[in-house]
C-alpha cells in the first residue's frame, strides 16, 4: 500500500515535472531554434546550447520562476530586438545600426528608434510578452522528493560541465554570436575613427571668397549637390553612346553636360573616394589636409550626407564615413552589414533629400551615396526595372543585370534633378562614379573592379552635371566654355579643386590649375616654329642611303643615335648597339645640309656622357657649317639636355609613354602627365615630343611649349594632318616613308 502509494506519489510528480519540464522546453524554443535558424547557418553548437539552457531548471529546481525571467530578460529581448531589426531592415544588428544608436546626434537617434514604432513591430512585442506572462502564471517549480532522482543529478552534472564549454566556446567565439559580433565590430570602428581624429590637425580653410556674380540675376539660395555613383562604367550609359539606352532620362534632360573623359585615380570606393574628397596630397591624405565637408563647413555652408552604403563602410574602418561625418546632417539609411552587400533601394534616399533641400539656411552642399550598380547587380533595382533581358547565357544576363542597374541610376537621378529643379535655387547636380566595373569585357575577364586586376573599364567613370536656369544665369563663366571642357583627359583625384570652383567658392587652398574648368590661354606661338617650313618629317633615317633617297622631298628627319664613349663619335642606329653608321660620316659630302633639320633621338644620354657628347656635337655642327638651330637633341633624360640647350641647340624632352593598355599605366597616367609636368617646369628644353595618339593630352597639358609628334599608326596620314590643322603648338610631326601622301 505505501508502496503503491509511492509509486503512485512518483508518478503524479513525475507527470507533473513532464508538464514543466515540456513548458519550459516551449518557452526556450519559441524563440531559441527560429532565431538562430533565421541569423546564421545551422550549427552543432546549437542544440548543445539549447541544452545548457535547459539544465538550470534541474539544478535549481525550486526556482524555475525566476529562471523565465531571466531568460526573458537575455534571451527573449535580445532576439526581440534583432528579429525587429531584421523585419525593418533585412538584416540582423550590426555595427551600422549601433552606430547609429550610441554614436551619433540625438536626432539621429530618436530617427532611428522611431523605425520601432510600426505596427508588426508591436505585434511582435505583444506576443513575446503574452509568452512570457503566460508561461510564468503557468509554469510551477518541479518537485524533487525522493532519492530516486539522485542518478539525475549526478548524470545531470556530466552533462552540465560539458554542456558549459560548449557554451563557453560559442559565447568566446563571436561569429556565432550576432549580437557580440556587431559590438565588437563596433567597437573596434570607433577606435580607429577616435585615433583618426586624435591625429587630425585641425586647421580652418582661410579666406574663402565667393565668385563674383551678377547680383541682378542672383537668386536668393544656393543648393549644390554632389552624387557620387558605384561601379559604374561609362560606357555603359546611354548619354555615352551605348548601344542599349540605360539613360533615357538624363539623356532628354535639359541643361546636362556628360564629360567623356574623366577617370579615377582607383579601381575601389575607399581609396579612389578618399582621393576625390580631401585635399589629398599623396603622402598623408586625411591627417594633414581636410575633407571637401570642412571647406565647406569654413565656407559658410550647411553641409548634408545621405548615404545608401554601409556605415561601417567597405572594410573595418570606415573612412567614407570619417568624412561624411564632419558634414553638419548625415542620413545613413543603409541598415545592413558591409559584408551583406545589401542595401534598400537608391530611391528610398530621396525622402531625406526632400527634408534636407526643406532646411532654411541659404547656403546649403548635400552629398549623396548611391549604391548604384555594386554587385550583385540585380539587387539594386526594383522588378519594374528589370527592363535588359539577356539569358542565352550567364555573362550576357549580368550585362542586362547591370544595365538595368544603370537605368535604376537614370531614374534617381532625374528624381533628385526634379526636386532641385522645383526649388529655383542657383544649383547644379553633380554626378559621377566612385569608379567602373568592368562587366565580362572580353572573353577571360573577371567581372567586377579591383586594382590589382584592373582595366581601363574600371577607371573610366562617367561625369555628368546638370544646372539650374538661375546656376546659368549667375555663373556665364563655367557655362561659356562648357562645352570646350566636356572632352578634357581628368582624374576626379583634382576634384577638390573643381567643386569649389563650381559652387562659386575660391580660396588660396584651392590649386586653380587642377580644376576641370581651368582654362588654358592660348600662348604666343614660339617664333622659332615659323622657322620650320615644312612640318612633316621623315621618321627613322638611319644611313645615308635613305638620307639621299628623300632628301629633297622632306626638310627635317629624325635620326636614332647612340653616343660612342669609347671612340667619341655617334652612332647611327635604333638600338643602343653599335651600328655601321657614323653620323659624322653620314653628313660628309651633302650639298644643301645646312637647310635640313635634324632631329637627334639621343637613345643613350647619361650623366656620364652628356659633356663629351656635346662636344662632339658641336664638332659635327662646326665641320658641316649646320646652323645650331637646325639641330634638336631629343631625350627622355630630361635632367641632362640642358646643357645642350645653354650652348646653343634646340632640345626635346620625350614625354612618358601614356599609354593605357596595361591596366597599372593606366591608372596612373594622369600621375605620368603631372610628374612630366613637373620635370619640364625645372629644365630649359625648347620642345617636347611624343607618340601622336596622346596628342589630346599633349594639346591640354602642355600648352606653352611647341608639340613634336610621332604619327606611325595605321591612320598616321589622317592624323598627321589633324594635328596640324589642329594644334598650332604643333612644330613638327614624324611620318613614316609616306610619298604617297608627301607628293
Ligand atoms: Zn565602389
Amino acid at each position: 500500500m505505501f508502496l503503491f502509494s509511492f509509486y503512485e506519489k512518483q508518478s503524479i510528480e513525475l507527470k507533473n515535472n513532464i508538464k514543466q519540464i515540456l513548458l519550459f522546453f516551449l518557452y526556450i524554443s519559441f524563440v531559441f531554434f527560429s532565431g538562430y535558424y533565421f541569423f546564421k547557418e545551422f550549427s552543432f553548437f546549437y542544440p548543445i546550447t539549447f541544452l545548457a539552457l535547459l539544465t538550470p531548471v534541474f539544478i535549481f529546481p525550486g526556482r524555475v520562476k525566476l529562471y523565465v525571467v531571466l531568460l526573458f530578460v537575455f534571451l527573449y529581448i535580445p532576439y526581440f530586438l534583432n528579429l525587429s531589426h531584421f523585419i525593418l531592415f533585412g538584416d540582423v544588428i550590426n555595427s551600422s545600426s549601433l552606430n547609429a544608436v550610441f554614436d551619433s546626434n540625438l536626432q539621429e537617434t530618436i530617427g532611428f528608434i522611431k523605425h520601432f514604432f510600426n505596427l508588426k513591430i508591436l505585434f511582435l512585442l505583444l506576443s513575446f510578452v503574452s509568452v512570457f506572462i503566460f508561461v510564468l502564471i503557468k509554469i510551477k517549480n518541479i518537485a524533487y522528493s525522493q532519492s530516486i532522482y539522485k542518478f539525475n543529478f549526478a548524470f545531470l552534472k556530466i552533462c552540465f560541465i560539458c554542456i558549459l564549454f560548449c557554451l563557453v566556446k560559442i559565447f568566446v567565439s563571436y561569429d556565432t554570436n550576432i549580437l557580440l559580433n556587431g559590438y565588437r565590430l563596433f567597437n573596434e570602428e570607433k577606435s580607429v575613427f577616435k585615433k583618426i581624429r586624435n591625429e587630425r590637425i585641425i586647421q580652418k580653410f582661410q579666406n574663402i571668397q565667393t565668385i563674383s556674380v551678377d547680383s541682378d540675376k542672383t537668386a536668393k539660395s544656393e543648393t549644390y549637390v554632389i552624387v557620387i555613383g558605384e561601379s559604374v562604367d561609362r560606357k555603359h550609359l546611354g548619354i555615352y553612346n551605348y548601344n542599349r539606352q540605360t539613360t533615357p532620362l538624363l539623356s532628354k534632360t535639359d541643361n546636362v553636360y556628360a564629360f567623356d573623359n574623366v577617370v579615377s585615380p582607383n579601381a575601389q570606393t575607399l581609396d579612389s573616394l578618399t582621393k576625390a574628397l580631401t585635399f589629398y596630397d599623396n603622402v598623408n591624405f586625411f591627417q594633414s589636409k581636410r575633407s571637401i565637408i570642412n571647406f565647406f563647413n569654413d565656407a559658410g555652408f550647411k553641409t548634408f550626407w545621405i548615404s545608401n552604403q554601409s556605415f561601417s563602410g567597405w572594410g573595418k574602418a570606415g573612412l567614407i564615413t570619417l568624412i561624411a561625418r564632419d558634414a553638419a546632417k548625415c542620413g545613413f539609411i543603409n541598415r545592413f552589414s558591409w559584408e551583406s552587400l545589401k542595401s534598400p533601394y537608391d530611391e528610398e534616399m530621396i525622402p531625406v533629400l526632400k527634408k534636407a533641400l526643406a532646411d532654411t539656411s541659404e547656403k546649403k552642399i548635400i552629398f549623396i551615396h548611391l549604391m548604384g550598380s555594386h554587385g550583385p547587380y540585380a539587387d539594386r533595382y526594383p522588378e519594374k526595372f528589370n527592363v535588359f533581358k539577356n539569358d542565352s547565357n550567364w555573362r550576357t544576363q549580368t550585362v542586362a543585370e547591370y544595365d538595368n542597374s544603370i537605368l535604376y541610376t537614370d531614374y534617381v537621378l532625374k528624381k533628385i534633378i526634379d526636386e532641385l529643379s522645383q526649388k529655383k535655387d542657383m544649383s547644379y547636380m553633380l554626378y559621377f562614379s566612385d569608379h567602373g566595373e568592368d562587366v565580362y569585357e572580353d572573353e577571360k575577364s573577371t567581372f567586377a573592379h579591383a586594382d590589382f586586376i584592373g582595366t581601363r573599364h574600371m577607371y573610366e567613370i562617367p561625369f555628368v552635371l546638370w544646372i539650374s536656369d538661375a546656376y546659368k544665369a549667375n555663373r556665364p563663366d563655367i557655362v561659356k566654355d562648357i562645352e570646350k571642357f566636356k572632352n578634357r583627359p581628368y582624374s576626379i583625384q583634382h576634384l577638390t579643386n573643381t567643386i569649389p570652383e563650381l559652387s562659386n567658392l575660391e580660396s588660396p587652398d584651392i590649386d586653380k590649375t587642377k580644376s576641370l574648368f581651368y582654362e588654358i590661354k592660348p600662348s604666343s606661338v614660339a617664333k622659332n616654329i615659323n622657322e620650320i617650313k615644312n612640318k612633316i618629317w621623315l621618321y627613322r633615317v638611319n644611313n645615308k642611303k635613305r638620307l639621299l633617297h628623300y632628301f629633297d622631298k622632306y626638310d627635317g628627319f629624325q635620326i636614332d643615335v647612340n653616343f660612342n664613349e669609347d671612340g667619341s663619335y655617334f652612332n647611327v642606329s635604333p638600338e643602343n648597339i653599335s651600328g655601321n653608321a657614323n653620323l659624322d660620316e653620314m653628313f660628309q659630302n651633302i650639298s644643301g645640309l645646312k637647310s635640313k633639320y635634324f632631329l637627334l633621338s639621343f637613345k643613350n644620354l647619361s650623366y656620364g656622357n652628356k659633356e663629351k657628347a656635346l662636344h662632339e656635337l658641336e664638332r659635327i655642327a662646326d665641320k658641316h657649317k649646320l646652323d645650331k638651330k637646325h639641330i634638336l637633341i631629343e631625350a627622355s633624360e630630361i635632367e641632362y639636355l640642358n646643357i645642350f640647350s645653354e650652348k646653343g641647340f634646340y632640345t626635346s624632352f620625350l614625354l612618358s609613354d601614356y599609354s593605357y593598355d596595361k591596366a597599372h599605366e593606366y591608372r596612373n597616367y594622369i600621375h605620368d602627365i603631372e610628374y612630366d609636368i613637373e620635370k619640364l617646369s625645372k629644365s630649359k628644353v625648347s620642345f617636347v615630343s611624343s607618340d601622336a595618339k596622346f596628342f589630346m593630352y599633349v594639346n591640354f597639358y602642355f600648352p606653352s611649349i611647341p608639340h613634336l609628334f610621332y604619327a606611325l599608326d595605321k591612320n598616321h596620314q589622317e592624323l598627321t594632318e589633324y594635328i596640324l590643322k589642329t594644334d598650332k603648338k604643333a612644330a613638327a610631326v614624324f611620318v613614316p616613308d609616306i610619298r604617297k601622301f608627301y607628293e
